[in-house]
């Protein structure tokens, strides 16, 4: 008796599967293709075990390696993401991969819903009645030939790979999240599995995490160009971290 009414309880409950969105600096290659072949037979499994089910598959659009990439490819980057997010769409028909839905960061609904977003972080405060986002300044290695930061780990033999040059301790202006605010809540809720981490390992690695100085993160970029720009400064672009990831609720209505 147990067993059934649990069973039927579990029929009404709705299982949402996504792929990570890959990024389209480049052609798909094999790996992505495993990692949506995966996708596609669990969350098959799942449409005939339970019915209710959505797939989401996507392409991480912006950032200034799909700039430089497009500048390469002598294509204006929103068109050189029309091309690249093609292929991988083309790939999944020819696989006969079944998603519900396919999200680009530079869908219109998507950069609208990160606004709604952002709009809200920045009118929030914390339970201490401390803004949530604040001006600061973001520090790091800056290489004058790519014109971007560069970080510590991409420099070969200290200079940058690219352009054999040693970088530059530079700083600009940043909207910072204040991450430090909500760390012991998002610790205690990982410890009671409220925020669950699968594998055990990587619940581990996360938890390991907190033992490191975390520090608030900076969500904006000065001089980024291929971005979403910020709704409550022109004069930014969106750090594309916090533009992708948001993806997983954007494609399933946040924000509409
Ligand atoms: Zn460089």
């Amino acid at each position: 008796m147990k067993g059934k009414s649990k069973g039927s309880k579990e029929k009404t409950k709705s299982f949402f599967l996504t792929t990570p969105i890959y990024y389209v600096n480049d052609r798909p290659h094999i790996g992505q293709a495993y990692t949506t072949i995966a996708t596609d037979v669990l969350v098959g499994f799942k449409r005939l075990a339970q019915g209710k089910s959505f797939f989401l598959t996507g392409t991480d659009e912006h950032g200034s390696k799909v700039f430089e990439s497009a500048q390469k490819a002598n294509l204006e980057t929103q068109n050189f993401c029309d091309v690249n997010s093609g292929y991988f769409k083309k790939l999944w028909e020819k696989l006969q991969i079944r998603y519900d839905y396919f999200v680009r960061t530079t869908d219109k609904r998507h950069e609208e819903a990160i606004g709604v977003f952002l709009e809200k972080l920045f009118h929030s405060k914390t339970e201490k009645g401390e803004p949530v986002i604040y001006k600061g300044e973001y520090k790091g290695l800056y290489c004058l030939g790519c014109e971007k930061f560069i970080t510590e780990k991409e420099l070969v033999d200290g200079l940058c790979p690219d352009h054999q040059r040693k970088p530059q301790v530079l700083s600009e202006k940043n909207y910072f999240f204040r991450l430090s605010a909500y760390l012991p809540q998002i610790k205690e809720k990982i410890l009671k599995d409220e925020i669950k981490i699968l594998p055990e390992e990587r619940k581990k690695e996360v938890l390991g995490l907190f033992k490191q100085n975390l520090e608030d993160f900076s969500i904006s970029r000065e001089k980024v160009k291929w971005g979403i720009t910020l709704p409550f400064d022109p004069g930014q672009k969106v750090y594309v971290w916090v533009d992708a990831l948001q993806n997983y609720i954007t494609a399933i209505g946040y924000g509409d």
